[in-house]
């Protein structure tokens, strides 16, 4: 087997190395003592078109594979863990499914905005009373006419504070099982969201990881 990285994927690696040493180091532990998210970086990065890497260029990302993603985390996290963290969860668990289980019409919406670097993304599935078993969640999402309605808690959701859209596991059908859990992809601007709390962590904190109430929040059928 050839471990042997390419010409493309040395590329990459080195020039977000380049940007962490010259850019990320520098306030690394800064960003830490004051617990502050540091957006600047996000826009760095969306200049340096990697906030998509893993996402189909059709839909605004880097087309790159999960390789060139690794590599692109392990530089910043080899700088900033809190940066490695929100830049993880923006791909992998707020981006990411969207391409893969979306339609047309919510990668054109929400997908393509994260792949650019517009908007952060995040990801809800865990809740004070669920973590490893995740299914066993109370949030719930009951059709009413053309809409859901999502009620619940959310517990340790990363980026919540400051994305453009989160998506929200919710139970849809309640003796279901795995299958009675759906995805909702919720702008954080609608009406019933509040993000509660932003934990103080003994790590890593300028990654935001947040407790998050969903109160009668309203989400299209579509
Ligand atoms: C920094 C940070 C960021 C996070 N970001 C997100 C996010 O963006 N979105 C999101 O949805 N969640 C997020 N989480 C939550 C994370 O996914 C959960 O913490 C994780 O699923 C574990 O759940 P828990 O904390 O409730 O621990 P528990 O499930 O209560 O587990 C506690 C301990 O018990 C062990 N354990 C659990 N079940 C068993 C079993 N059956 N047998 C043996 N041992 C067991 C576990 O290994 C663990 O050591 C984040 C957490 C952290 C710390």
């Amino acid at each position: 087997m050839d471990f042997t990285l390419s010409e493309e994927h040395r590329m990459i690696r080195d020039s977000v190395r380049e940007f962490c040493d010259a850019e990320v180091a520098p306030i690394a532990q800064e960003i830490e003592d004051e617990h502050r998210f540091p957006a600047g970086v996000f826009d760095r990065l969306a200049e340096l078109d990697v906030m998509g890497v893993p996402i189909d260029e059709k839909w605004g990302g880097l087309g790159g594979d999960q390789l060139m993603y690794a590599l692109v985390t392990e530089e910043l996290g080899r700088v900033s863990g809190a940066i490695g963290l929100s830049y993880a969860a923006h791909v992998s668990l707020g981006a990411k499914p969207i391409e893969l289980f979306g339609t047309d019409e919510q990668r054109e919406r929400w997908l393509r905005p994260l792949a650019t670097g517009e908007h952060l993304g995040a990801w809800a599935l865990t809740e004070p009373g669920s973590g490893s078993d995740a299914s066993d969640m109370d949030t719930t999402a009951r059709k009413d006419g053309e809409e859901w309605v999502l009620n619940g808690t959310k517990q340790f959701i990363t980026n919540a504070n400051v994305a453009g859209s989160v998506l929200v596991k919710a139970v849809t059908e309640p003796d279901g099982g795995y299958s009675g859990i759906s995805t909702f992809v919720v702008d954080p601007a609608d009406d019933g969201f509040e993000v509660s709390t932003v934990w103080d962590k003994m790590g890593l904190n300028a990654s935001p990881t947040c407790e998050i109430q969903l109160n009668d929040v309203r989400v299209p059928a579509d």
